[in-house]
């Protein structure tokens, strides 16, 4: 079983790829943060590696990285996706640490850079109870969660369950800060728990990775469901599970759905993960979004010791139309903040919406599907052509520019953009991506059409 494990191990990584144009994201930081902050903190800031969901950024100093975090990390991050529609998650890697070689093509050298990133206390100060809104939808998790806090064990396990951005990991958080003072509390995401233990694995270490892991009195882990289909996980998180269970650790998890949808993830573990407390987060309503907005404003004015400009109007606006969650409307807001700062005045509604429109037109789902409809219409060549293996120009440049948009317009990964083109390879998509990024840079019809397509893909 551990020799398979160890071969799959690709299956447990996100994706490796390479679509970011670094220095387009510096300029961005530069435009949106101004360029006092920008000179003071940001323009030394390297892309160091690049997966589908997630970035390691190299900063100089540790100084520099938590100064970083704490103020600028949310905007960071948003400023990214606008060009990295699948981005969720940015680490950070502190340059004056390196030893001699940090180069990339060697597994066992990623896996100590990853390493180093774990050790790395996770547990982020601001996602505590203070500040997490209460409102309907999330009213009986957070209750549970405080609940949890006082009396450990009193549901064993605890699950929390939501869609994303709507503060399943704030909660866990928020849990693991309370009690980290009385009693030894592990938090960690399954994705990093997976990290582990293919190193622990490699290393022939299971023996401490065990251990490392049983110890904890309170274990918290994050996004469960990334145990899907990975069966050597899944065999030792039981294990693990179990014994925390023996000797009475709480443990507590949340997931992206409730445990019995969990698919390709074996029965008694679901049963296991069902033995607790059930609890949901759902998409929050006008309410919540419009405390959540009036909090924020207040904990930036008093830090910053500035008034923002933001009218009741703008605000009653944006807690209207951000309807997908939480992490979206936070996203948001901080937008609209930076633009009237940076313009110092009160915005007016249309204002709004001309800087929020590729936001809100993005939460219109645009489909792989819908993309290879629209392309194969605008040039005229049907659908079973657009799958085809035919390689003629005719063909080949309108697939690969329904393969450039999927990426850009859709959060579907390279592979999964490929399996959608009639199971082509990812490199296929990548190759693709890039030529179309080319061709569009140089040749002012072909980024016409493209510009077209996206506007009739918005539209609709
Ligand atoms: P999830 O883990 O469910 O995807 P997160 O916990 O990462 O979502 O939340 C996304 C963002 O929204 C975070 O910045 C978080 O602090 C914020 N957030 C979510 N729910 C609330 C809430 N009830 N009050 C304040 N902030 C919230
Ligand atoms: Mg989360």
């Amino acid at each position: 079983m551990e020799k398979n494990s160890i071969k799959s191990k690709q299956s447990f990584i996100s994706e490796e790829e390479q679509t970011l144009e670094w220095n387009d994201v510096l300029n961005s930081f530069k435009k949106n943060f101004g360029t006092e902050i920008y000179s003071s903190w940001l323009k030394d800031i390297t892309l160091f590696k690049e997966f589908n969901d997630y970035l390691i950024l190299t900063v100089p100093t540790r100084f520099i990285r938590d100064w970083i975090v704490s103020r600028y990390l949310d905007k960071i991050l948003e400023q990214i996706k606008t060009f990295k529609l699948t981005l969720n998650r940015i680490e950070f890697k502190i340059s004056e640490e390196k030893s001699s070689s940090y180069k990339v093509d060697d597994f066992n050298k990623v896996a100590e850079i990853k390493d180093s990133i774990l050790n790395y206390n996770r547990l982020n100060p601001n996602l505590n109870f203070d500040n997490f809104i209460e409102g309907t939808s999330n009213e009986i998790a957070l209750n549970s969660s405080k609940k949890i806090c006082q009396q450990l064990s009193r549901y064993n396990p605890l699950y929390i369950y939501g869609g994303v951005g709507l503060g399943k990991t704030h909660l866990l958080n928020a849990i693991g800060l309370e009690l980290q003072e009385k009693t030894n509390v592990m938090f960690i995401s399954a994705e990093r728990f997976m990290y582990h233990f293919i190193k622990s694995i490699k290393k022939n270490d299971m023996v401490n990775f065990k251990d490392f892991f049983r110890k904890s009195s309170v274990f918290i882990i994050d996004d469960i469901q990334f145990i899907r289909g990975k069966e050597g996980l899944q065999e030792e998180f039981f294990h693990t599970f179990n014994s925390l269970i023996d000797k009475s650790s709480q443990i507590i998890i949340s997931a992206d759905r409730p445990p019995m949808k969990l698919d390709r993830v074996q029965e008694r573990i679901k049963s296991r993960l069902a033995g607790g407390l059930i609890v949901d987060i759902d998409t929050p309503d006008f309410a919540l979004k419009n405390k959540i907005i009036k909090k924020r404003l207040n904990n930036i004015e008093n830090e910053f010791k500035e008034k923002c400009n933001i009218s009741d109007e703008v605000i009653n606006f944006i807690a209207n139309e951000s309807k997908t969650n939480i992490r979206e409307l936070v996203g948001v807001l901080n937008r609209v903040i930076a633009f009237s700062r940076i313009h110092k005045k009160e915005l007016s509604i249309p204002e709004c919406k001309n800087i929020l429109k590729d936001v809100f037109n993005q939460a219109k789902v645009i489909t792989v599907d819908k993309i290879q409809n629209k392309v194969s219409n605008y040039y005229n060549i049907t659908l079973t052509e657009m799958l085809s293996q035919r390689r003629s120009r005719p063909l080949a440049r309108p697939r690969q520019i329904a393969m450039y948009l999927s990426k850009k317009m859709t959060t579907r990964s390279l592979p999964e953009i490929g399996r959608r083109f009639a199971n082509r390879d990812h490199t296929t998509v990548i190759h693709a991506v890039k030529t179309i990024t080319r061709l569009s840079e140089k040749d002012e019809e072909m980024k016409k059409n493209i510009n077209h397509i996206k506007a009739l893909l918005l539209e609709e």
